[in-house]
């Protein structure tokens, strides 16, 4: 662990995802990727589905952020977000499910069904395929 570290706390209305001491982090801003190392500016910034990274003790892992906010002021960082999913934790079959299901929803652009959300649900399922680490190629 490097001298400083930040306390990265990543929250969904259902739970406390974790609360760990990291070294440095990189969050999926809406306007592109955020590095933060330790000693940070204060700073807001909306989040996109994307992969949360961070290192610890040289390691580096992953986390599936279903977008929300950030915010990080004196060493500690917060993601609040509708769903976020640590990479071991992630159920790769159900994210497949859903992204099939998405994809089908889209490619009938039926009138009852709502375009953006069924986007959504595909951009949540492929971003938690990527952070599982297992394969989109036939889904993108
Ligand atoms: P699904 O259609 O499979 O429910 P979804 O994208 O609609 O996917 P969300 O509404 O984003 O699901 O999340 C609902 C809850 O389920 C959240 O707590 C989220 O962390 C969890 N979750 C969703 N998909 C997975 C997955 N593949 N593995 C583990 N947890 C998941």
């Amino acid at each position: 662990m490097a001298e400083r570290a930040i306390t990265l706390e990543v929250i969904t209305p259902e739970r406390v995802v974790f609360r760990e001491e990291v070294d440095s982090l990189i969050v999926p801003g809406a306007e592109g990727l955020l590095g933060v190392l330790p000693d940070h500016a204060p700073m807001v910034a909306a989040l996109k589905i994307g992969i949360l990274t961070y290192r610890k003790n040289g390691e580096k892992r992953r986390v599936a952020v279903a977008g929300g906010f950030f915010e990080v002021a004196d060493n500690h960082a917060v993601v609040l977000s509708d769903a976020a999913e640590r990479a071991e934790e992630i159920d790769v079959v159900r994210a497949r499910a859903a992204a099939e299901r998405a994809r089908r929803r889209l490619a009938e652009r039926d009138a009852n069904w709502d375009f953006e959300r069924a986007r959504a649900a595909l951009n949540r399922a492929l971003n938690r395929l990527r952070a599982a680490g297992a394969d989109t190629g036939d889904l993108v």
